[in-house]
């Protein structure tokens, strides 16, 4: 535990002290806050008290986590905040995140829209001088009167137990925050996020808005991450499962994973305008199984059969392609004549877990046919490359990306075969800090459909925890861009 929970008032002191949590009654006010913020020195601090809503919309009990102190000197940004507010709501708390205002003295009436104004959700007496500490800082505050519910009126007692009974169901949150708190660095993994596959589908998609105006269908996901989706839907567009709910002639986008033959029959049959946002990389793949197939060999398919990439590449020839997961399916499959095989790979797959997979193969069906490049894509490749790298040096590694990404689940599995504890995240509101406890090298690593903002989100919410320095630990150059289609070109 490095951390200490800050109590200006003894109740609160009483209600946040939970075993194995180091919880320092600070005293009341700026002067005495000052003092102890002196004593604490670098000290990570979360201060716990309650507080006073300014605005609408928070009520007596709800939590207030501070993203940036407001106080005499201008304001101070807490970075911390989200990783916080995010382990609060874990514990079925009613929590929001927003500037709190700092004062010399109690606030009501009048005076609070005057901080209102300025921003804050709310106020206290002690944020200022706890935010100017020279360690991480985080603010959290349990309210008990509002704009519509002032102090000093019948109701204040309860609502103060209200608020009371909050801080103690914050409390193992406050001692994770805690023990999660401490210096040491961020390791970047590069090349990490967005691959040249997902930046043009995401274009596409934007440019057939743009062209043809919303709505804009888009059959799957148009690349695995809900962030990107929930964008793009803000936008116009609309995701569905099979182009049977796309209204005849509308505008339709093939996500980058790619189609089996019968979907594009299926989209043509409706008059649909079709634009084809297939990775230029996975169309080589159907290229691949196209020949094979055409020439009578049966093609072994390494990859997850309930891939939607895998599903698109199996229905070029259904009858002739057999989904090979892993090598003990490898050392069994069966195929009609041993002398006319093919192999192809999904191109997101972990490179050498694949290779063990083709290995296999090889010594089964020596004449088997093989791809004249490896299928699997060079951004899958790097960003592997890239975490194995970062993973050694690591001691967890936090990997961005949905979970039902492929590339991001194989970042995860690579980093742990090689020595580092490592966790899927959406973004930084999955982050569970007791992961980080103890973890002085925290490494970060995104997958290809991720946002590389969401990485700046964390990197910055790690820096309030403490983690300042950050690493870039680059394995490569990428400089790979596909053309449009003529569509949005
Ligand atoms: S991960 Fe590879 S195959 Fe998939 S979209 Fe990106 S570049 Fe294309």
């Amino acid at each position: 535990m490095t951390g200490v929970v800050c109590a200006p008032m003894h109740l609160e002191a009483a209600a946040v002290r939970v075993p194995g949590a180091r919880v320092l009654h600070t005293g009341m006010g700026p002067r005495r806050t000052a003092e102890s913020v002196e004593r604490l020195g670098d000290t990570p601090l979360v201060v716990a008290g309650i507080g006073g809503a300014v605005t609408d919309g928070v009520r007596p009990g709800d939590l207030v986590v501070a993203t940036e102190i407001d106080g005499p000197d201008g304001p101070v940004p807490l970075k911390s905040a989200p990783l916080l507010a995010a382990g609060l709501r874990r514990l079925g708390l009613t929590v929001h995140t927003g500037p709190v205002a700092s004062s010399d003295s109690l606030v009501d009436g009048t005076e609070r829209g005057r901080f209102a104004e300025r921003g804050a959700l709310a106020v206290d007496m002690e944020s200022a001088q706890f935010a100017a500490a020279a360690g991480p800082v985080a603010v959290v505050r349990a309210i008990v009167d509002t704009p519509d519910r002032p102090l000093w009126r019948p109701g204040t007692v309860r609502r103060g137990i209200t608020g009371l009974r909050s801080l103690r169901m914050a409390a193992p949150a406050l001692r994770e925050w805690c023990a999660a708190a401490e210096k040491g660095e961020v390791l970047l993994a590069s090349p990490r996020s967005f691959c040249a596959g997902v930046d043009r589908a995401i274009e596409i998609v934007e440019r057939a808005l743009e062209r043809y105006g919303a709505p804009v269908y888009v059959r799957r996901q148009i690349v695995h991450n809900a962030h990107v989706v929930r964008r793009l839907e803000k936008l116009g567009a609309v995701f569905v499962q099979e182009v049977s709910e796309v209204p005849a002639g509308a505008t339709t986008v093939l996500a980058a994973h790619g189609v089996a033959p019968a979907v594009r029959q299926a989209a043509a049959a409706k008059a649909l305008r079709v634009i084809d946002a297939t990775c230029p990389l996975v169309t080589k793949v159907h290229n691949e199984v196209r020949r094979y197939s055409s020439r009578g060999d049966t093609v072994l398919l390494i990859g997850h059969a309930d891939h939607e990439e895998v599903e698109g590449t199996v229905g070029e020839a259904p009858g002739q392609v057999i989904v090979v997961e892993d090598a003990s399916a490898a050392a069994q499959v069966r195929v009609a004549d041993p002398e006319k095989v093919a192999y192809a790979m999904q191109t997101t797959l972990a490179v050498d877990e694949a290779e063990e997979i083709a290995s296999v193969l090889r010594e089964r069906f020596p004449v088997m046919a093989a791809p004249r490049r490896d299928d699997i894509c060079y951004a899958t490749t790097n960003r592997q490359r890239a975490v194995r790298a970062v993973a050694e040096h690591a001691d967890v590694v936090l990997v961005i990306g949905s979970a039902n990404s492929s590339n991001s689940k194989r970042l995860v599995e690579v980093a742990r075969r090689h020595g580092a504890p490592a966790h899927l995240i959406d973004d930084v509101s999955e982050v569970d800090m007791r992961w980080l406890a103890g973890a002085r090298r925290i490494g970060i690593t995104a997958g290809a459909s991720a946002p590389p903002q969401l990485v700046e989100e964390l990197t910055q919410c790690l820096a309030g925890l403490g983690r300042t320095s950050v690493r870039d630990s680059q394995v490569a150059d990428e400089d790979v861009r596909f053309t449009l289609p003529r569509e949005v070109g």
